[in-house]
């Protein structure tokens, strides 16, 4: 049993950076948790409080109800897993597994047992005589976490581990772990930049910027329903597309079509007037020629595509629409890392289905699900939908 409970923590470092301000966080017994954001976002900072590597500034982190603040890491009961995963090349793959045991002076039977067993589970059998040097970075990763394994810890505490492998590997990798996390129940708090990474592992996700949570919750309620703008951007691949918006009485004026809002919409924002920041998913587009007949009517415009990328069962059809992205806009897009504009021309991307025929150069007519529209506040750019 290991409920992991993180209380207003906080770490700063002696030159004042305020890496983690006040994360309250809490990890159910049994749950794969993963941490995500952006690079310097303070994932590793709290991992590392949390497995005892750096020193709490402020707060409380509790394992089943015990403060460990100042338990010494040793004494933690938690394995951890880098990056680099740390495997000794002199040593062959059992002896690597065995040597958290040995250090712990546990009996011979044990250990060869314990080993034994690790092996099996993570498929390394026919390896455990082999040098690290002999393997693939798969199953070196593997041996990393038999590592991890064979000490049975209350948690296992992973920090990117899956960084070194290539992306064929990496989503392999995933669902391995994935399933070995399920059979063995541990608790586990898995640290990653890659947000695809997150939101396919994680029974949930706490997202992190500069040092603050912004939202913690299942892959789906992430991607259906993020709290504010940020959230939005940094979950879902292709990111969701941005658009200056106003409201004007029952009405929402995009940069390329005006339409009703729906009625459900209009009551959530109460009579909201003016400026707002509209998302929609990539998905939400939809090429009119493709549409089934008994499709309810949407707003639709015109869009020229500049770009197709093919991706075999989807097909991303890259257009751009006259208008110019607010400041909101332009310092998200730079936050995120993304490009989304040029001098007076939106850039939007949407997901056709595989059978469209789309070719760079043809104007479509599209649809947008106005009903899975996404409204933000300009000055907060915390979720009005
Ligand atoms: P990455 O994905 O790049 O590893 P991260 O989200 O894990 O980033 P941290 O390594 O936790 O981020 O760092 C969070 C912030 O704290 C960064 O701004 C970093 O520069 C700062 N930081 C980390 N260690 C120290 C330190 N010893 N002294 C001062 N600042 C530090």
């Amino acid at each position: 049993m290991a409920e992991i409970l993180i209380d207003n923590v906080t770490k700063r470092f002696p030159d004042g950076t305020e890496a983690v301000s006040n994360v309250s966080l809490t990890i159910k017994d049994g749950e794969f948790f993963i941490l995500v954001g952006p690079s310097g976002c303070g994932k590793s900072t709290l991992l590392n409080m949390i497995v005892g590597l750096e020193e709490i500034t402020q707060g409380e982190i509790r394992v089943d109800g015990q403060v460990i603040n100042t338990l010494d890491p040793k004494d933690r009961n938690m394995a951890m897993v880098f990056q680099s995963y740390a495997i000794y090349p002199h040593m062959t793959v059992r002896e690597n597994m065995a040597f958290p045991l040995k250090l712990a002076k546990r009996p011979k039977e044990e250990i060869t047992q314990k080993v034994n067993h690790a092996a099996t589970i993570l498929e390394l059998t026919e390896f455990l005589d082999r040098k690290p040097a002999s393997l693939s970075g798969g199953q070196r990763q593997r041996v990393a976490m038999g590592r991890a394994i064979v000490r049975q810890p209350q948690a296992f505490l992973l920090d990117e581990p899956l960084s070194n492998l290539d992306a064929k590997l990496r989503i392999q990798m995933r669902t391995e772990l994935s399933r070995l996390q399920k059979r063995l129940g541990t608790t586990t708090i898995y640290v990653t930049h890659d947000q695809s990474e997150a939101m396919t592992l994680g029974d949930r996700v706490a997202i992190l910027r500069q040092g603050k949570v912004q939202q913690v919750g299942t892959p789906r309620e992430l991607y259906t329903t993020p709290r504010n703008l940020f959230v939005a951007g940094f979950i879902g691949s292709p990111a969701m597309n941005f658009l200056p918006a106003q409201l004007e009485s029952e009405y929402l004026i995009l940069p390329m079509a005006k339409f009703k809002l729906p009625a459900k919409l209009r009551d959530r924002l109460s009579n909201l007037q003016g400026s707002v920041i509209a998302g929609i998913r990539p998905e939400h587009f939809q090429d009119v020629a493709l549409a089934g007949e008994d499709k309810e009517t949407l707003p639709t415009f015109k869009a020229t595509v500049d770009v197709i990328e093919w991706m075999g069962a989807d097909v991303y059809a890259h257009f751009e629409i006259q208008g110019k992205i607010n400041n909101r806009l332009q310092s998200l897009a730079k936050d995120l890392e993304v490009e989304t504009t040029q001098d007076s021309a939106i850039r939007l991307v949407a997901r056709l289905g595989a059978s469209s025929q789309a070719t760079e150069g043809d104007e479509l007519e599209m649809q947008l699900d106005v009903h899975k529209l996404h409204l933000f506040d300009t000055q907060s750019g915390e979720s009005l939908t």
